[in-house]
């Protein structure tokens, strides 16, 4: 299956992509994920480095080159579940030359609820697990469960950098639902509450998901656009 999951930031897309991959059998790949592996990288580092940390978009061309790469490894050939990406409507079209997708999971979150989740995320600067020290947090204190590197609050969930990235999911990226809404691919998820354990959000996606296949792709229809 090749599969959008799509949301603002906070909505858990990273959290439930991650657990969806092994049960789906393809890879998670997470655009932000990509482009702070390549903030190193000597012919884009800098660039990455200066908009993700004030929150701002990467420019389409290094965000196609770099996403273009990981698509082409053998084991998203059976598919995916991509995160981050399409962002503006620039990249929906650069998309749907590249693939042709089986559905997109919108995962429609009230805005409190991301501001709390956000605020209180912190991140492994090894492996990319993501936990949250309210509702889901390490066994140890600064220690990543999965591989044991250091946590960290990514500079882009700082409370300035938060608002602009919202600002900019609502304006460029929440009405490309409605391209994705046209072509019958588009899956509401509602996750209203903070404190709902991502297996119950997973388990959801993957009945949604079975029912969707059987039906032959028609998700159901609603106004929502993901902005509460
Ligand atoms: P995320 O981890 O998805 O919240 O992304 C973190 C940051 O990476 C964003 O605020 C952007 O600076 C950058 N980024 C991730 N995906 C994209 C994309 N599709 N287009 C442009 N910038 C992106």
């Amino acid at each position: 299956m090749r599969i959008i999951i799509f949301g603002p930031q906070g909505s858990g897309k990273g959290t439930y992509a991650s657990r969806l991959s092994p049960l789906l059998g393809i890879p998670h790949i997470a655009t932000g994920d990509l482009l702070r592996a390549a903030r190193d990288d000597k012919e884009y580092g800098q660039k990455i480095r200066q908009y993700q940390d004030s929150g701002a978009l990467v420019p389409d061309d290094i965000v196609l080159k770099i996403l273009k790469k990981r698509l082409d490894q053998p084991d998203a050939k059976r598919g995916f579940i991509l995160d981050g990406y399409p962002r503006n409507a620039e990249q929906a079209k650069e998309l749907d030359k590249i693939t042709t997708l089986d559905a997109v999971i919108n995962l429609v979150v009230p805005e409190w609820v991301l501001l709390q989740r956000l605020s209180t995320r912190v991140q492994c600067k090894n492996c990319g697990e993501i936990f949250n020290l309210r509702t889901l947090p390490p066994k140890k204190p600064g220690i990543c469960d999965k591989c044991g590197g250091p946590l960290f609050q990514r500079d882009d969930d700082k409370p300035e950098a938060i608002k602009k990235r919202l600002e900019i999911y609502y304006q460029m990226s929440a009405p490309l639902i409605k391209h994705y809404r046209d072509k019958g691919l588009v899956i509401d998820v509602e996750c209203n509450s903070p404190d709902i354990p991502p297996e119950i959000i997973v388990n959801k996606i993957m009945d949604l998901l079975r029912t969707f296949k059987k039906v032959g792709g028609q998700g159901k229809q609603s106004d929502e656009d993901g902005h509460s």
